[in-house]
């Protein structure tokens, strides 16, 4: 049976519960608060379409990166949604102002609970939604089936997401006889991700704390700085207030990104190397300041590094026609993937599994965000995020 075979390396893209003719299989959270497929032996015929469509069982290709580039928007609207420097949102205005449709990742919130999920986007208005990362676990799977009934159709399609889910779409698209032609795919450097349960237990925490009800988060305020500054608004009453969040209330960014709360599968990630399933691959260009220092608006180049830089890597010729044909509200400098693996950790090897993990995970089933709370506080102690915070608080808003 599929999870017998799948194990721990279950990445939960949800390929196998999509292309179940007999809706045999449910995608359920465990205790540790990742989605995982079930699969119902009352309805299950045993055809086997899940182990054959299961990205980890059939893995999808891998691809060596032919081009590599330093890469921002020119538009400061397009920089202030995006996590880094806007590469997907750039590609997807374009590619939506030429009639194609953009697939991103949503966060709804409602009763200070998230729904990430990914959406098909046909209209400009829906950009800023798409736009930005979201760090928890995407539910992609009315995605995949959007996308396939609109490649039917032979519309064009852009789709970002977790390079486990590109390959999720991937081989659901080859198992139902859909042909890819139309659709590029851009897969995001990834150090693992934790499951939307542990979002909505720290939502809950905030809504408590604060006495109202959670009406946004932005993982990333650039007002701020591009790399440790979440807010969140929060309602009382009638009136709304978004809120910048201090050291003293995360836990959240922390565990995230020290990838306490990843699935086990993170921890064994095929896509945690330098080949990529993408036709394009983005991510942070974490350390740009010592491989393209000449790029820098402060030594006389072009890019701000607090409005944020990504890289991007062409991976395939649909890739290289895309950056070509849709990037022209794109600054793109020639850079060498060696300078981008420096600090691309992610894209070297997977996430190791925290020494603290059983008793973080331990925390996260109390049910009580607000025990991770004090825990991440001590673990942070005074060092590096400390630092970061104070910086942002002085720093100046880089978009005035
Ligand atoms: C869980 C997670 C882990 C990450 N880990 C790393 C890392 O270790 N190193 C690194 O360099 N970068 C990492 N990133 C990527 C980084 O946050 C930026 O998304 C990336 O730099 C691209 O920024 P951009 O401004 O070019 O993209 P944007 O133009 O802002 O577009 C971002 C794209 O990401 C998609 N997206 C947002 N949230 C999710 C989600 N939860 N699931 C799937 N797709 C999503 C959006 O739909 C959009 O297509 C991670 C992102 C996520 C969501």
């Amino acid at each position: 049976m599929l999870t017998e075979k799948t194990g721990k390396s279950c990445t939960g893209c949800g390929a196998c519960a999509v292309i179940c003719p007999k809706k045999a299989i449910r995608m359920e959270d465990t205790k540790e608060g990742y989605c995982m497929p079930f699969v119902d032996p009352e309805c299950c015929v045993s055809c086997g379409l899940c182990e054959k469509t299961c990205p980890e069982l059939s893995p999808v290709v891998l691809r060596t990166p032919q081009e590599v580039y330093a890469a921002a928007a020119v538009e400061d609207d397009v920089l202030k949604t995006a996590a880094s420097g806007g590469v997907f949102t750039a590609l997807a205005k374009n590619f939506l102002e030429a009639g194609g449709l953009a697939a991103g990742c949503v966060m709804d919130l409602e009763d200070s609970r998230a729904r990430v999920h990914h959406i098909l986007a046909a209209e400009e208005r829906d950009l800023a939604r798409i736009s930005g990362s979201k760090y928890a676990q995407s539910d992609s799977r009315e995605a995949y089936r959007e996308i396939g009934e609109a490649l039917k159709e032979g519309k064009k399609i852009l789709y970002s997401s977790l390079p486990c889910q590109c390959a999720g779409l991937l081989r659901y698209l080859e198992e139902k006889g859909i042909s890819r032609d139309g659709l590029y795919v851009i897969d995001i450097a990834c150090h693992g991700t934790n499951g939307q349960n542990v979002l909505n237990q720290y939502l809950a925490y905030l809504s408590e704390k604060h006495h109202g009800e959670i009406t946004g988060y932005c993982f990333r305020d650039k007002e701020r700085s591009y790399q440790y500054s979440p807010k969140f608004c929060v309602k009382k009453g009638k009136k709304e207030q978004w809120i910048k969040l201090t050291l003293n209330e995360e836990g959240y960014w922390y565990l995230f990104q020290r990838s306490k709360l990843n699935r086990d599968s993170c921890f064994s990630c095929r896509y945690s190397a330098p080949e990529r399933c993408g036709d394009l691959t983005i991510g942070d260009y974490w350390g740009i300041e010592d491989a393209h220092p000449e790029l820098l608006a402060q030594n006389g180049g072009l890019m701000e590094r607090r409005k944020g830089i990504s890289f991007v890597t062409a991976n395939t010729e649909a890739g290289r026609q895309l950056l070509s044909d849709f990037g022209r509200e794109l600054m793109l400098f020639t850079s060498d993937y060696r300078k981008v693996l420096v600090r691309g950790d992610s894209l070297k090897a997977p996430s190791p599994v925290p020494e603290d993990r059983l008793a973080v995970l331990n925390l996260f089933e109390t049910g009580d965000f607000g025990k991770l709370a004090r825990y991440a506080r001590q673990q942070q102690g005074t060092g590096y995020y400390k630092s970061i915070l104070k910086e942002n608080m002085k720093a100046e808003n880089p978009f005035r």
